[in-house]
């Protein structure tokens, strides 16, 4: 029977949907694989479900001329934690799983530019600090999304879904950067460049994939021409975003705020971050609700069966 190693737990409906296909192991850490992990997983199963954390670069790959396994069917759109060519290189296919996470990342988004526009995370602090002394006029005013322009870096699914939601939901003009030319069914005007989008937005919102092309694609300089009131929103990448320049950005009040869910050398949060009340910081949970879960994993393993029934997996990257 095929062999397939689950690098995580995953939800029970979808370990009993692999397990009724394959011979499953579910490896029960919560961790990243350790190199001598991931080596074992390539030489003793057929495939392997790997997620956001385990490292399959290069290295791994050329350790060994073949490897048992043939397939890494990735828990996650997010797959630059994989050297895809060096995986296809050593005869394994790599798979994701789009469109599962969209609307839900999308969501995250919307959370993170609320609570950043409108200090929710400020105000939690100083309820349960028992420093708030009840309304009045002036506390806690934050900036109204309705009416202002949001600023997409990367119009992709997630980018799409989060510009429709600013657009239908908030009244927001939406303007965007791209590479390619976008057909949409809602209004957004299309920026020549990253640092003219980034100069005229109120709210700057990131959701390109990570990787070698998009590292540090929000440094020092496109922070510089944001306006002094616009927030920074990450749901991407964390190394999509230079922090350190952020740090400095946010320090000397180059920028009104940033919502972030994920951070460049992740799980490590900056002190910095930490120490500043006009800064949101979740712990990467952008696709984390059980039903969301449950469609990505279903995707892993409908890729899983596709392949080893001889065809080609419907999200082969
Ligand atoms: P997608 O549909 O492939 O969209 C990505 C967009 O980024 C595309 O529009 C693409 O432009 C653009 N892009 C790619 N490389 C670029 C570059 N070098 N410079 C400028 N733009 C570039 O992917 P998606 O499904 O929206 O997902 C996007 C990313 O979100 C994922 O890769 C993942 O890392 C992240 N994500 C995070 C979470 C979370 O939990 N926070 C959850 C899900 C996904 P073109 O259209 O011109 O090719």
């Amino acid at each position: 029977m095929t062999k397939i190693f689950m690098t995580r737990p995953l939800p029970d409906s979808v370990q009993a949907a692999a397990a009724d296909l394959f011979d499953l192991t579910v490896r029960p850490q919560t961790s990243p694989l350790t190199v001598e992990e991931m080596r074992t997983a390539l030489s003793d199963y057929d495939g392997v479900v790997p997620t956001l954390g385990d490292m399959f670069s290069s290295e791994i790959f050329v350790a060994e001329p073949a490897w048992r396994c043939q397939i890494l069917a990735n828990f996650g759109v997010g797959y630059n934690h994989i050297d895809v060519d060096a995986a296809t290189a050593s005869g394994l296919t790599v798979t994701n799983t789009p469109g599962a996470v969209t609307d839900a990342t999308a969501d995250t988004a919307m959370t993170l530019m609320l609570m950043s526009a409108r200090r929710a995370g400020e105000g939690e602090r100083l309820l349960r600090a028992g420093h708030w002394e009840g309304w009045h006029p002036t506390q806690l005013l934050g900036m109204h999304l309705g009416g202002k322009t949001v600023g997409i870096v990367g119009m992709g699914r997630i980018g799409q879904a989060i510009a429709r939601r600013c657009h239908f939901g908030f009244g927001m003009h939406v303007a965007y950067h791209s590479r390619s030319a976008k057909t949409l069914d809602f209004p957004a005007t299309q920026m020549d460049s990253l640092l003219h989008l980034a100069a005229a937005v109120d709210v700057l919102v990131v959701a390109v994939p990570g990787g070698d092309a998009t590292h540090h694609l929000i440094n020092a300089q496109v922070l510089s021409v944001m306006q002094s009131h616009a927030h920074l929103i990450n749901i991407a990448r964390g190394n999509v975003v230079e922090e350190s320049a952020l740090i400095a950005a946010l320090s000397a009040g180059d920028i009104g705020g940033a919502g972030l869910d994920v951070y460049e050398f992740e799980p490590v949060v900056p002190e910095a971050l930490k120490a500043m009340e006009n800064v949101v910081l979740l712990p990467h949970i952008g696709t984390a609700a059980l039903e969301v879960r449950e469609d990505m994993g279903m995707m892993t393993v409908t890729n899983l069966k596709a392949f080893f029934t001889g065809e080609i997996p419907p999200n082969k990257v």
